[in-house]
């Protein structure tokens, strides 16, 4: 498990170690600041879960060291406990419009700092887990969760940026040859696997800045930027090639698969349906003609 870290910033040598004594455990670390400035170095280089923050200091007092905590980017989000000795709720009110979290009054008693404590913690671990949960979540609404490529509706959007941007760009449209005879000879695992397989085959050849699409069931859409389609019938050659070629492996069984494509410039002017109706028919036709070839539209 991590080990959260507390920054302690407190003029009293007593004040801290009674604050150490009550919160140190295996899985919470304490660390001490006996001045505003040295407690504003410290934030920035420990990056603390959570800041405990004397108001009244010698120097710098807690109010100021509060503000200048909050103003900066790298220290801002650390939520900030004030350790108030005066109760009285001017300060207590000045406290939180400086962007105090909370506060705890001396003298503590120890369940209710840890209690205290507890819940800022549990707060920034929530948001944290809510971050992550969200760059899931939009990974998974951009990608196929088989193979990791972008689905249909990204690539359209990013397609659509390259119009915008009146860039010129070559599409691939490629279909696995008999690719149900696969899933019925060795399974639909096995089926999986060529899907995969195939994906990673086209991002090991293509470069970085082309688009690759899990289209459809057994179909792959590819977008080449800058490129005219005499170019990109050669790309698709290569890919072509490099496939049937390749030696997949599935429990006890080893076998070959092709792939027939269609290729087109993308046409501007033309809606996006109409070139996709090109590009398909381009497939339809190598299909049609003897698969496992490449078929210009
Ligand atoms: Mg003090």
């Amino acid at each position: 498990m991590e080990r959260d870290t507390i920054l302690l910033v407190d003029d009293s040598e007593i004040i801290c170690s009674i604050i150490k004594d009550i919160l140190e455990s295996p899985d919470l670390h304490i660390e001490i600041a006996h001045t505003g400035e040295k407690g504003i170095r410290m934030a920035r280089e420990l990056r603390p879960t959570l800041i405990l923050l004397d108001i009244i200091m010698y120097g710098m007092d807690g109010y100021e060291t509060c503000k200048i905590l909050k103003k900066d980017e790298e220290t801002k989000d650390i939520p900030i406990i004030f350790i108030t000795g005066n109760n009285d709720s001017n300060s207590l009110l000045k406290g939180f419009e400086v962007g105090a979290a909370d506060y705890v009054s001396k003298p503590f008693i120890a369940e209710e700092l840890k209690a205290r404590v507890k819940v800022h913690m549990q707060n920034i671990k929530n948001q944290r887990k809510l971050q992550i949960l969200m760059e899931e979540l939009r990974e998974l609404a951009i990608t196929d969760s088989l193979t990791k490529l972008y689905n249909r509706r990204y690539f359209l959007d990013k397609i659509n940026d390259l119009v915008k941007m009146d860039t010129i760009f070559s599409l691939i449209l490629f279909d696995v040859d008999y690719f149900k005879s696969i899933n019925d000879t060795y399974g639909h695992n096995a089926g999986d696997l060529v899907l995969t397989g195939l994906s990673q085959i086209f991002k090991l050849i293509l470069r970085e800045e082309d688009i690759i699409s899990r289209w459809g069931g057994e179909e792959f859409m590819i977008c080449l930027p800058n490129m005219a389609v005499e170019e990109a019938f050669k790309v698709a050659e290569k890919l072509r090639l490099e496939v049937s070629k390749f030696e997949f492996q599935y429990e006890d069984n080893t076998f070959h698969c092709t792939i027939t494509g269609g290729i087109a410039e993308y046409e501007a002017k033309l809606p996006v349906d109409r070139n996709i109706t090109k590009i398909d028919f381009a497939l339809y036709t190598g299909k049609s003609s003897g698969k496992n070839c490449c078929i210009l539209a």
